[in-house]
């Protein structure tokens, strides 16, 4: 297990975060690295239970203020009333992390279309509602802004059994493109994240299965760790990162069948 926060010098004080699926796993350790270093944040979750748990935990740890909005990233007005809920709550937003995401592995033609529907609507319209409702925001107040969102390996399409998942992904690589380009006169930037495979509550007993045969695939001998992601996100909202938009990190421990 490696220490989170390697980026130390990171300063995001008086700012705040929105973290999408903020209340498991990859976006749980995102809302305690943004809150470690200084910034306010909103855990939005579909989860309210656990999202209430992190934000007061955050608190607690951190001595940052941190709200829970339930919030079905898939709904636009579900996403705008997160959004208005946390401008009224901390009265800007300075970066917003699209994490939020669903994925089930099952042989295309053995999906159906309600499938399709759900597994796009978390993780492609998830990106774009809330990258929708957001922007405003970042216009408006001037100074700028980060968005970060999420691919995975597997929108290079070489996942078998992750068809959906993977095109969703491959989705919001474009959409960080084209929008970096659109609002980079704002100082807005918009970056994409594409993790390797990373422990988490929706990996756990698969990794465990597979560690071995999963592991053949990457360079680095080590299943990735929340904290890999954390990181790579505290660099792209941050001034260390203040050239750097429409860009895709990986950050899949050199992942080879891409
Ligand atoms: P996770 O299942 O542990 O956490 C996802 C969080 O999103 C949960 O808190 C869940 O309640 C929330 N959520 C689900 N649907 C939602 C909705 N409609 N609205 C709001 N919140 C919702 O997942 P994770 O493994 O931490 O994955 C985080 C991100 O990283 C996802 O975008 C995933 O696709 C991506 N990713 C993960 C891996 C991996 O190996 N874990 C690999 C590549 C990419």
């Amino acid at each position: 297990m490696r220490a989170s926060n390697v980026i130390g010098e990171i300063d995001f004080s008086g700012q705040t975060a929105i973290v999408t699926g903020g209340a498991s796993g990859i976006g749980r350790e995102i809302c305690d690295t943004f809150a470690a270093l200084g910034a306010n944040v909103a855990v939005a979750d579909i989860e309210q239970g656990p999202a209430e748990e992190a934000a007061s935990e955050l608190e607690a740890d951190h001595g940052v203020e941190a709200i829970p909005v339930e919030t079905d990233v898939s709904s636009y007005d579900a996403v705008t009333e997160m959004v208005e809920t946390v401008d009224e709550a901390f009265g800007r937003i300075d970066s917003l992390v699209n994490n939020a995401g669903i994925g089930e592995s099952k042989p295309f033609t053995e999906t159906e279309p309600d499938l399709w529907e759900k597994i796009v609507g978390v993780c492609f319209y998830g990106t774009m509602n809330c990258t929708h409702a957001v922007l405003p925001h970042m216009i408006d107040q001037g100074d700028g802004g980060a968005i970060v969102n999420f691919a995975s390996d597997s929108y290079k399409g070489n996942d078998p059994g992750l068809a959906v998942y993977g095109a969703a992904k491959a989705a919001n690589v474009s959409l960080t493109r084209t929008v970096a380009h659109e609002v980079g006169d704002h100082g807005v930037r918009v970056n994409c994240l594409s993790p390797g495979t990373t422990k988490t509550p929706a990996t756990a007993d698969w990794i465990d299965e597979y560690e071995d045969r999963i592991l053949e695939s990457y360079a680095l001998d080590r299943i990735g760790e929340p904290a890999d992601h954390a990181d790579a996100v505290a660099f792209l909202c941050s001034d260390a990162a203040d050239w750097v938009t429409g860009e895709v990190l990986s950050v899949n421990g050199g992942y080879i069948r891409g």
